[in-house]
């Protein structure tokens, strides 16, 4: 056997940008998620060749200063935790101080930033990290091009641009639905797709999910103390071929997770036919406490410490919802 060795850091970064960076849309997430997670009440995305050639995404949040900026490409390098016990209740999306660190291991990256009453912008070049004075207003603007230019074995997994422009599209919709108080553009080879206002969630999410969700969903709004749904259900005659319409967002982060799924599809289990899927769009709050969202690193799965209480809690919210808008139908028709 070879000797042991230690990996260049280089190198341990490329080994974590595989969980880290799948695809063009896992950096917009990234990115999406800082910044949110700096503040911003604007943030606009813009792709060239379904982000492939090029990811901007610009923000008018806090900025980070000469010396922050120089530590935030560096790995396990995070402003968001400084123990355990900040794990244990984070409510920032990210925290593990590693998305960056990834993301400029294999691909040409830049950050301007401006902190917030710092009179001077700078700019790291991921490339040998250099850091020198730049020209900005406000905020962050971070640049990921030619996304695994070094690393050829993955750039082969790429699919075509449609597809990858797809899954960017994906998860800026996820953003802009779990933030309709932040303002949005999306732009893809220099074409403006989306432009955001900020607003309430109704208006979102109609604008996101289109005038026919909204026409058939109703509000759900449950509140336990502890735990709190709201959101959009829609009723049964919307249902669809398949699960592009269910968002599922626990404390403002999108999550894939089976039990809540679960529970929403009992709630539909007496009105809507085994082949058909329910369309949602749904907000679950609780305490950070009780919640795991460091189960995966691109935290998309998560583990409820009570997670029979938080299946019943959602399941009667939904079933309550339809059961009323039922009621409500069956008034019309009977009056
Ligand atoms: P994490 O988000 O887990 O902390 P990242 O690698 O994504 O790790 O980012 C590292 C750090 O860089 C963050 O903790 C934050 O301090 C800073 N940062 C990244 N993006 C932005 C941004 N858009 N605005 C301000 N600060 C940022
Ligand atoms: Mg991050």
């Amino acid at each position: 056997m070879p000797a042991i060795r230690q990996l260049p850091d280089l190198l341990i970064n490329q080994i974590a940008a595989g969980e880290v960076v799948e695809r063009p849309a896992s950096v917009v997430k990234e990115l999406l998620e800082n910044a949110l997670d700096a503040g911003a009440r604007a943030i606009e995305i813009q792709l060239e060749q379904g982000g492939v050639r090029r990811i901007r995404i610009g923000d008018d949040g806090c900025g980070m200063d000469k010396a922050d900026l120089a530590l935030a490409l560096d790995r396990h390098a995070t402003s968001k935790i400084a123990s355990l016990d900040d794990l244990e209740r984070v409510g920032t999306m990210g925290f593990r101080g590693e998305a960056l660190a990834a993301i400029s291991a294999v691909a040409r990256t830049t950050i301007t930033s401006r902190a917030t009453g710092s009179a001077h912008a700078w700019r790291i070049d991921g490339a040998d990290r250099s850091v020198a004075p730049a020209a900005l207003d406000a905020g962050t603007v971070v640049e990921v091009a030619d996304l695994y230019f070094n690393t050829p074995a993955r750039r082969k997994f790429l699919k075509t641009e449609p597809t990858e422009l797809a899954h960017c599209d994906e998860m800026f919709r996820r953003a802009a639905l779990a933030r309709p108080d932040v303002a949005f553009q999306f732009a893809h080879n220099a074409r403006v797709s989306h432009r955001l206002p900020p607003t309430d969630p109704a208006r979102r999410i109609g604008a996101l999910m289109g005038d026919d969700f909204i026409e058939h969903a109703r509000q759900v709004e449950a509140d336990a103390g502890v735990l709190r749904l709201s959101g959009f259900a829609c009723v049964p005659a919307y249902s669809r071929a398949n699960r592009d319409a269910q968002y599922f967002f626990v404390n403002g982060r999108f999550v894939r997770d089976k039990l809540l799924a679960h529970a929403a599809r009992q709630a539909y289990a007496d009105v809507l036919h085994g082949q058909r899927h329910p369309a949602y769009v749904l907000f679950l709050e609780l305490d950070p406490s009780g919640v795991d969202v460091n189960v995966h690193p691109a935290k998309i799965e998560v583990r409820f410490r009570e997670a029979r209480a938080v299946h019943q809690f959602v399941f009667h919210a939904i079933s309550r919802a339809l059961a009323e808008s039922g009621a409500a139908l069956a008034a019309e028709r009977d009056p």
